[in-house]
């Protein structure tokens, strides 16, 4: 129900990608719970928006993120590093995909 829901969201956005004239700068993925997608530093523009595709193991394909929902609503997502180990970031989200807190993990103590 809540991935539909991203899904209708992200088709108009790609739809006014299209229509836009230069070739967009990008660097990490934005994400929420529903969906990932790139901003592009010189026109701040959503880009690139999908909802995730996950693994077996529950980590999105495209940004590495894992999402586990809160038991008071909203969800928590972890970014992981490519080896799909090393915890980069955690997020916590409302029901609406607003970011409510951000988590920056030292590298060095996820090393085990
Ligand atoms: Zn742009
Ligand atoms: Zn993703």
């Amino acid at each position: 129900m809540k991935k539909l829901l991203a899904l209708f969201l992200a088709i108009p956005l790609l739809l006014s990608l299209a229509s836009c004239g230069h070739r967009h700068t990008v660097e990490n993925w934005h994400l929420n719970q529903y969906t990932h997608w790139h901003v592009c530093t010189e026109c701040k523009k959503k880009t690139d928006e999908a909802p995730h595709e996950f693994r077996s193991n529950g980590i999105c394909v495209v940004c590495n993120a894992s999402v586990t929902e809160n038991s008071g609503g909203g969800a928590t997502v972890t970014v992981y590093d490519t080896d799909g180990k090393t915890k980069l970031k955690e997020y916590v989200f409302d029901d609406e995909g607003n970011m409510l807190d951000e988590t920056v993990f030292n590298n060095s103590d996820n090393i085990t």
